[in-house]
């Protein structure tokens, strides 16, 4: 088939100023099948869809812009921190100018600070880029359609629909394309990502006369990417991919940049800070070193060399800022993002993985997250006596059999298409050989109202023989409220109040066993306009098993003993939440029973805040109190992490701190305003979410404090020297060549050290505006007075070997000081494998956490050590480019500068274990 021919038919509704695209709404259902060469009833044949396929292409948008990684690496030099050591290069290297002498050791600083700017600038474009494609990817996630091929119904990914195409989308789910509605049931879509127009509008499928309108009055078109609220609707597709409205905008619309996380923003702070405080302190340091000059035995009396001095002041300055943090950070929630997509949890943006690791309660729907969603009807409740599924007779109860079928959408095939429940019941009649699909094609569906969570109720009218039959199932305690009669061996008769009673008791005792239970109902209406949800006539029950996970139970106590609590939000049954919460251990005789929808409502917020302190279990509510529960949850600063599927649960899922949502139960509007998806709908990758959570913020806490450790101690000991013998123990070669191998190649690996589980067995961190040095400070201390000392002693032993000598003493000093302070970080590096520093606040939990050496960090370890040992060869050339001698350097000194070196690691270790003794 040819469209652009056929189009040629289109000429009775052609206007001169109308583009074809926007005509399609003018003809008939029939006129337009025509068109598409399609019967609505049995849909494309499998061949055709695939010539199409070749034909049209694939239903896919045009592809965002693409990442531009050039520019990214531009904009990273305007980072603060690669701004303040662009600017200290350039200082260094005026310096020279100025002083009309460029000598290799100011050039060597240049480029060194180049290096160590370039290196931050590329792994930080990498990351960007990385992230963006990640987003890119994430946008790209594969979505399926319900679609007639051959007459049959199918789930396909929405690549391959087109047009004319006969599809089926019910309420949450998105048009995969622009689509003429042939049928609909109570439709209302929201457009607004095509029109701006945030009020849900009213479809209809008859074809619309008037000319020229505008999309957002096409009402017998579904738009791609539009999003169906309610009802559901059967139509044909005329435009895919470029070639639907959305499509022709798309490529408009660029890819958004993901933006800073707090913790990034806090990171970034905090290194700013640290860098305006270097150059305060970089300018006393000059300050003191000038005029201290005619006492330091580098500087020729009365001449000091400006130039010198003010390299070493901006050398220092700059080794005080922790310049990798901030990549550390990137890298982390990178690593961490990853990790959680193997483990099911699909993070949308970083930040979430922060606040995961912050939260403190989550609530969490029943069925399918802490439920298998695996339903089978195990007991049923007909002529008011409970039996056992297997003993159902199907030939007595016709009109129930009729209510299960055809008041359902389930399919239950070689595919199950459909909600748990509805395919619960439809393999119940399965079993007994009955042809659920002959009733429904004998019984043609008239109307219908869908199931949703508020009325918790599905009716459907039916022509069953002629008889206009409506028949309703629902949960029990709803549907009693609107039966008046009920059908017992063939005769219908009043449903009295002490029957009433007795399904309720017979409800309590399903719900005691952790059962949900689905009552039918019917009746037959003759009048035009009768209303459906009244005066019914109750058929029976059946009650559903739907078994706890087995994982879940163990899941619930680590979030317990990390200071979590869970809350369970259901739909269902007062008395089966209650059953399955206590079975999983949410709720206990510490805690209050259940809070229903209907106690809600009655409560005060004041009220209701003051409940929630007790209860664990809400029942039978609705989507609104799930937002009002995240509402007052967070007025008592918590930080709540909120499950959802439907699209009502968009509020709260916006509203929590993190909104998980459902990857496989969920709907695409749900997926869209969630933070997290959870690919296997499992409660426990919550708490692995919250577990990779916490460790990111415990990893980066271990880098902070490495990194401001060693910087200290560098400019410490300079200061020291300084002030005890008067003389300038690490030149800006030094220096730089310490922030080289430190910040770029050992730090960075502290960040990517293992999780460990014993994060869970802490309280969450009590912050949102909480300290990044929180509980790292002792470690910050240690580190650092246990690294200057040695660093300083190496010098003061070299004075003492050398006795009067002190020009040797000071040749040797300083290859002491550097010795110390370039190895002492390298060996305690491996104390930062969060094993073995705790970190104050947190408990290690050695029962939980085995040693798990940190491969990254071991490796650039050795290379760290080897590039340093390689700048200690004796050879003229090499010392003097460092500033240092190692030649003629005697070996029992040089033995004990490596010992000292490989001291601090001893100290800080046997301090900590000391003062965790003492505590
Ligand atoms: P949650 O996922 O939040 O734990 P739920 O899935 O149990 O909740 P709902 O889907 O809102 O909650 O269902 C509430 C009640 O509505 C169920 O207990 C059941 O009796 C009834 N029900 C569920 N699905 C259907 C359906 N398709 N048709 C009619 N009634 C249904």
């Amino acid at each position: 088939m040819n469209i652009n021919e056929n189009k040629n038919e289109l000429s009775d509704v052609k206007t001169d100023n109308v583009s074809l695209n926007q005509e399609w709404y003018k003809l008939s259902n029939k006129k337009i099948c025509n068109i598409f060469e399609v019967n609505p009833e049995t849909g494309l044949s499998n061949k055709e869809a695939k010539n199409r396929l070749e034909k049209y292409g694939r239903n896919i948008l045009p592809k965002s812009k693409k990442t531009n990684w050039f520019k990214i690496f531009l904009l990273s030099f305007l980072d603060p921190l690669s701004l303040i050591m662009i600017l200290s290069g350039l200082v260094s290297g005026l310096v020279s100018i100025i002083s009309q002498k460029i000598e290799v050791v100011d050039i060597t600083g240049l480029v060194i600070i180049l290096v160590i700017v370039l290196t931050n600038s590329i792994i930080a474009t990498i990351q960007e880029v990385k992230s963006l494609n990640q987003v890119a990817h994430l946008n790209e996630n594969k979505q399926t359609a319900i679609v007639l091929r051959s007459s049959k119904k199918t789930e396909i990914d929405i690549e391959e629909l087109v047009p004319g195409d006969i599809i089926f989308v019910n309420s949450g789910g998105f048009v995969p394309a622009d689509t003429r509605i042939l049928d609909n049931q109570l439709l209302k879509i929201d457009e607004s990502a095509l029109t701006g127009e945030n009020e849900p509008v009213k479809k209809i499928s008859d074809s619309i006369k008037e000319k020229n309108l505008m999309l957002g009055d096409q009402k017998n078109i579904a738009f791609m990417s539009t999003l169906v609220i309610e009802g559901k609707m059967m139509g044909v597709i005329f435009g895919t991919g470029q070639e639907s409205e959305i499509g022709k905008i798309a490529t408009k619309i660029t890819g958004h940049k993901p933006e800073k996380t707090p913790l990034e923003r806090k990171v970034t702070r905090l290194t700013t800070i640290i860098g305006l405080t270097s150059i305060v302190l970089g300018l006393i340091l000059f300050l003191i070193s000038y005029f201290l000059s005619d006492r330091i035995h580098d500087v020729q009396p009365g001449k000091a060399d400006i130039k010198n001095l003010l390299l070493i002041a901006v050398s220092s300055a700059i080794s005080l800022i922790p310049e990798s943090l901030t990549i550390i950070v990137k890298i982390c929630l990178m690593v961490a993002t990853k990790k959680m997509a193997r483990k099911n949890v699909i993070i949308k943006n970083p930040k979430s993985i922060e606040t995961l690791g912050n939260v403190n309660v989550i609530c969490s729907d029943k069925t399918g997250t802490l439920t298998q969603n695996k339903m089978t009807v195990d007991k049923i409740f007909l002529d008011f006596k409970e039996d056992d599924y297997n003993n159902f007779d199907k030939t007595k109860y016709n009109d129930l059999i009729n209510c299960i079928t055809l008041c359902s959408d389930a399919i239950v095939e070689k595919e199950k298409i459909g909600s748990a429940t509805e395919i619960a019941t439809i393999e119940f009649v399965k079993k007994f050989n009955i042809n659920y699909k002959s009733i429904r094609k004998n019984n043609e569906r008239l109307d219908e109202i869908p199931f949703d969570s508020k009325r918790k109720l599905m009716t459907t009218v039916n022509n069953v023989d002629g008889r206009k039959m409506v028949y309703v199932k629902g949960a029990v305690d709803y549907l009693l409220d609107i039966c008046t009669n009920k059908l017992i061996d063939g005769k219908v008769t009043p449903l009295t109040q002490e029957e009433k009673t007795k399904i309720n008791e017979q409800l309590y005792s399903f719900a005691k066993r952790g059962l949900r239970v689905l009552g039918f109902s019917q009746k037959d209406i003759t009048e035009e306009k009768q209303r459906y949800e009244n005066n019914l006539t109750f058929l029976g029950c059946v009650a559903i098993i739907d078994p706890p996970r087995e994982e879940v139970k163990a899941s619930i106590e680590e979030a317990k003993s990390g200071g979590i609590r869970v809350i369970m939000i259901t739909g269902d049954h007062k008395i089966t939440a209650f059953e399955i919460a206590t079975r999983l251990g949410i709720t206990d005789e510490n805690f209050d029973g259940v809070l229903t929808g209907q106690d809600i409502n009655e409560l005060s917020n004041e009220q209701l805040k003051e409940r929630l302190q007790r209860t664990n279990v809400f029942a039978r509510v609705n989507p609104e109190h799930k937002a009002l529960i995240v509402d007052l949850l967070q007025e008592d600063n918590n930080i709540v992490a909120m499950t959802g599927d439907g699209v009502n649960d968009s509020p709260s899922l916006v509203k929590a701190d993190v909104g998980i949502s459902m990857g496989i139960t969920g709907t695409e509007v749900a997926k869209g305003v969630s933070d997290v998806i959870l690919a296997d709908d499992n409660f426990k990758s919550i708490i692995s979410g919250v577990n990779s959570g916490r460790n990111v913020y415990e990893k980066i806490k271990y880098s902070i404090s490495f990194l401001i450790a060693a910087n200290i101690s560098q400019i410490l000991t300079l200061l020291l020297i300084l002030a005890i013998n008067q003389d300038i123990a690490l030149n800006s070669v030094n220096i730089l060549f310490h922030i080289f191998i430190i910040e770029t190649i050992v730090a960075v690996p502290i960040g990517m050290q293992k999780e460990r589980r014993g994060v869970m067995k802490n309280p969450p961190p009590t912050h949102k505006k909480e300290s990044l040095l929180k509980g790292i400070r002792s470690q910050i201390i240690i580190t650092t007075l246990f690294n200057t000392l040695f660093a300083v002693l190496n010098y003061e032993i070299a004075v003492w070997w050398f006795n009067d000598d002190f020009q040797t003493a000071a040749k040797f000093g300083k290859t002491g000081v550097y010795i110390a302070i370039m190895f002492s970080p390298i060996f305690y590096s491996i104390l930062y494998n969060n094993f073995f520093l705790p970190i104050k606040s947190t408990r290690q939990n050695k029962d939980v956490d085995k040693y798990r050496p940190n491969k990254w960090l071991l490796i650039l370890m050795l290379v760290a050590f080897v590039f340093t040992t390689l700048t200690l060869i004796p050879i003229e050339k090499v010392n003097t480019f460092f500033d240092f001698t190692t030649v003629g350097l005697n070996p029992w000194l040089a033995l004990i500068f490596f010992i000292n070196s490989l001291l601090p690691t001893v100290c800080i270790y046997g301090t900590y274990k000391l003062l965790l003794k003492l505590i």
